[in-house]
This record gives structure tokens, sequence and C-alpha cells, in this order.
């Protein structure tokens, strides 16, 4: 690890870090089946998650050991109060290049203006269906039309990129036709994602590989590859020609995107990871709550960049112990 005067850090593996999750609540308003049970994951107390005022302390000591773009995400952002006002904070640290967000859309379209007003300027939803009733049985209860005008609405204050992601169950979510006509309807890049049963095991019979996902994508024929849209990032994307949007593929199972891996995550509970398959946490809530110093909280990043495993497989402790919506997928 080092830094220099233009405030770049690097992990032991020379890969450079610039990138931070906040995940900034634990809660949420759907129960996609691939993420969490029916009757939800029990949500921590409110005293046990850090107020915004911690997270923005985090948020400014990260940038300015140069972590520059960070990605708002949970459970659900868009439920946690004060997230209009966070984007706004955020977005004012000196250093913080760009804020982002990943959000089931649910709530975008009655806040989409606001955020961006906020400063919020591009968005991942996840959408794993254009079937109404595959939507709403994959989310337990969504609705599709709801996501889709928070899809729209997005699209229609100016955002860009606005990328979707779909995570593809087999026989259930596989068909990639309605996305195809998305794509040359809007400028939205879809995001195949293969299913990580090691967060939420109950639907490993229907994993589909990343390889499987690249081939059912050049099945369209006319494919070529094209540029991630935004910065880089885990997707490899492709172009189907003509089409406004993308296709892209996340394939996480044999760490290939581990190499180019330029993030942390801070939980909603305050844990720094720096590995989403790492069980490795630091207790940033504690030092908050205990000393309040930005020097510490800073010592403490840099700590943990260096400790950074090299890839997904590299010093895993047995099974993962929080789902996806607890760390902050
Ligand atoms: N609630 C927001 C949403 O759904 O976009 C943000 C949090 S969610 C945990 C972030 C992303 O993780 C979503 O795109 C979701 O599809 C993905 N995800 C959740 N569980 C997953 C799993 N077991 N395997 C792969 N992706 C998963
Ligand atoms: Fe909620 Fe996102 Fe998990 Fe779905 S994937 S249950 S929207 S946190």
């Amino acid at each position: 690890m080092e830094t220099d005067n233009k405030q770049r850090i690097t992990d032991n593996y020379d890969r450079k870090i610039d990138y931070l999750r906040l995940s900034i609540t634990d809660r949420c308003n759907l129960r996609c089946t691939y993420c969490m049970p029916e009757a939800g994951i029990k949500a921590k107390s409110h005293d046990s998650i850090l107020t915004l005022e911690e997270i923005l302390i985090f948020a400014e000591a990260a940038a300015d050991i140069g972590l520059s773009r960070i990605r708002l995400t949970g459970g659900e952002p868009l439920v946690r109060k004060g997230v209009v006002g966070l984007i706004a904070d955020l977005t004012a640290i000196p250093g913080i290049e760009d804020v982002s967000m990943t959000t089931n859309g649910i709530l975008l379209e009655e806040m989409a203006k606001d955020l961006y007003a906020a400063g919020l300027r591009r968005v991942n939803i996840s959408i794993d269906s254009l079937d109404p009733a595959v939507y709403h049985k994959l989310t337990r209860w969504g609705s599709l039309n709801q996501a889709l005008s928070g899809l729209k609405a997005a699209l229609a204050v100016g955002m860009t990129p606005v990328k979707i992601n779909a995570v593809v169950l087999k026989d259930i979510n596989d068909d990639f036709e309605p996305f195809a006509k998305l794509i040359y309807e809007y400028p939205v890049h879809v995001r195949f994602i293969e299913y990580m049963p090691a967060f939420y095991e109950k639907n490993r019979d229907k994993f589909v590989s990343g390889e499987e996902l690249e081939a059912k994508v050049k099945a369209f024929g006319d494919v070529m590859d094209a540029e991630s849209p935004g910065g880089a990032g885990p997707a490899r994307y492709f172009r189907l020609r003509g089409a406004k949007g993308s296709f892209g593929i996340i394939g996480s199972s044999k760490g290939h995107f581990c190499a180019g891996c330029n993030r942390v995550r801070l939980t909603a509970d305050g844990k720094l990871r720096t590995c989403l398959f790492s069980d490795r946490e630091i207790d940033v809530l504690k030092i908050l709550r205990q000393n309040n110093d930005a020097e510490e909280v800073k010592a403490i990043i840099k700590q943990a960049i260096k400790e950074k495993p090299r890839d997904r497989f590299d010093k895993r402790e047995g099974k993962i112990s929080r789902s996806m919506s607890q760390i902050g997928g």
C-alpha cells in the first residue's frame, strides 16, 4: 500500500482503491427470493446503525486518503430517512467526484427529482424480470410498474448512465429477449448477474454461471464488446447493433473480477469490509463512538486496505455470515 500527493491509495496487490460502497440501512421494502427469506432478516436496532453524521465523518476520512467515488446501497437505500440530504452532503466533500446508488427503484419515481437536485447523477436499479408476474414472485410482493416508473423517472431527470441489475435464476428469469427490447428502446445498460448462493442459498439449484450468461448474450448474434458505461467496474459489456443501451455480465464464481477490484464497503452497522467474500470486519462504529477521531479513522481505512484479500478465495474463513442486504451488495 502507498499513498502519494494526489491521494492515490493502492493495496498490497497494486490495485488502486478509490471506490466506497456505503450501506445506509439493512432494511428493505422488498424480499427478493435470492436475497432474504419472506420474513426478512432481523433488522438492527436504531442505535447500532451509523447515524448520518457518522457516515459523513467516515466518508470525509475516506475521501481524504484517496477514495473518490461513493455508491449508496443497503438494504434499500431509499427507505433511509434523510437520504436526499446525505447525498447533498456527500457530494460536497472535497475529493468526492461521484456519488451513485443501487436501489430497487420502488420509491424512485417520487424521489428522482430531489435525488438529482441533491447531486445523484447515476443509478443502478435492480429489476430481475420484465414480466410483472415473475417480478412479483421474485420480489415476493414488488410491483414491476413501480420499478419501471422509477427507471423512467431516473432517465427523465437526466441521470446517466442508468443501469439495471438482474440476478438470473434458471427457468425463472433467464429469457433475455424482453431486456433486448428494452435496450433498443431506452439508453439503459442491463447487467445480468450470476447468483451468489454464498449469501443466501435457497436458490442454489437455480444457479446460472457467468459463462452461460455470456453465451446467452452472444446468442443474440450481432454482439460487440463495449466500454463500461460510467467507468470501470466488475461487469463486462456488450453492444447489440443499433441498441441505445447495452448488456453486461457480472460473474463472480471464478473470481475473475477480483484482479481489478477497486472497492471497500462500510455496512449500515459500521463495519468496514474490504472483500465481499471475507468476513473480516473492522468495527468503525465503535471507534467513531469511542474517540470520534478522524485521524484514527483514516489510519484504520489505510490499514484495512493494506490487508485487503487478493481474491475471493484468499483468507476465506468458511461460510459468509451476512446476507448481501446486510453487507450492502
Ligand atoms: N436494495 C437495493 C437493490 O436491490 O438494488 C440495494 C441492495 S441489494 C443487496 C444490491 C444488489 O445485490 C442487487 O442488485 C441485488 O440483486 C444483489 N443481490 C442480492 N442478493 C444476491 C445474491 N445472492 N447473489 C447475487 N446478487 C445478489
Ligand atoms: Fe431488498 Fe435489494 Fe435484497 Fe431485493 S436485493 S431484498 S431489494 S436488499
